[in-house]
């Protein structure tokens, strides 16, 4: 058997093949190519990373490893950017909503509660990605129970705000004779010298002057509780607006609404007249609160312009 790449020489004597001996320079040189020529390959291999030696089938796993790495990212970056869109929310609802609707804020131990365990995906331990997939679960989980909280809280507000609409609309809240038609105000809230009983007395509204036949609009939404003759009120209006409110029309010429009738505020009920205990044409006001007569000018929207109020009682 003859070696590969062995030199060998005829001898004339025998006849036959003797193999060369090389010499030592020749031996050195070829160790020197073999060392170059695998630095190189393995230089190759290495800044081709894996590709070359890679199957198919490892190749594809590796580029789904890559596509699962991407992915991972990318939905942390949708969770920043949801839980950045979330806070925003919450503090307008903290700070706006609940404020406006008179209820407290939300804790913060409330709303960052969390969920399950931290065990809840253990089953998913100990793989390629573990810890990232668990901890993008783990997260999304704290999103969803944060939104579930604020869903919650924008119920209760929404129930109460309702509440607080029908509250504003109802309560009485505008003069109920325009500005413009009234003379004078011939008599304020509180203790006075009766001009007809000639004794102190307790006056439990406001007295506007007024031509008889000037319009008298509810002050409020509410329901006509009476709209009848009552003696030393005279022809009078009682509105019914709920939550505890009362407001009384007296003295009136005429009245246009009967009982039960549901009533806008700035609707026209009547007109101003000189019925009952009356020196003179006159619009006799009252508001009362749980059957306590209040003082009429503690309840006017302060900056209601005329021309609002216009608006208001022309609908
Ligand atoms: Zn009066």
């Amino acid at each position: 058997m003859t070696r590969k790449n062995q030199k060998y020489h005829l001898d004339h004597n025998t006849l036959s093949f003797i193999p060369v001996e090389r010499n030592k320079f020749w031996k050195k040189r070829s160790l020197l190519q073999y060392v170059f020529v695998i630095a190189m390959l393995s230089m190759v291999g290495f800044l081709s990373l894996s590709q070359f030696r890679l199957t198919p089938h490892e190749y594809l796993l590796a580029k789904e490893n890559n596509q699962i790495s991407e992915k991972i990212l990318s939905q942390k970056t949708t969770i920043a950017s949801l839980r950045d869109s979330l806070k925003e929310v919450v503090e307008n609802d903290d700070v706006i909503y609940r404020p406006f609707a008179e209820i407290r804020p939300i804790p913060t131990e409330i709303r960052e509660a969390g969920v399950g365990g931290t065990n809840r995906y253990s089953e998913l331990a100990g793989m390629e990605y573990s810890e990232d997939v668990i901890d993008l679960l783990n997260n999304f989980d704290k999103l969803e129970r944060q939104i579930q909280v604020q869903n919650k809280s924008f119920d209760e507000v929404e129930e109460l705000v309702s509440f607080i609409d029908d509250y504003y609309a109802a309560k009485p809240g505008i003069r109920p004779i325009s500005r413009k038609d009234e003379l004078f105000i011939s008599s304020y809230y509180g203790r006075r010298f009766h001009p007809v009983y000639k004794r102190y007395k307790m006056h439990h509204g406001i007295d506007y002057a007024a031509q008889i036949g000037t319009p008298v609009y509810a002050t409020g939404k509410g329901v006509v509780k009476a709209a009848h003759y009552q003696s030393g009120y005279g022809k009078v209006i009682k509105i019914n607006h709920g939550f505890g409110y009362l407001s009384v029309y007296a003295h009136l010429s005429k009245y246009i609404v009967s009982k039960g009738d549901t009533i806008k505020r700035g609707q026209l009920i009547g007109y101003v007249g000189n019925t009952g205990v009356s020196t003179g044409p006159h619009l006799h006001y009252e508001i009362r609160k749980n059957n306590r007569t209040q003082n009429p000018l503690y309840f006017y929207i302060d900056d209601l312009k005329d021309s609002e109020y216009q608006k208001i009682v022309s609908k």
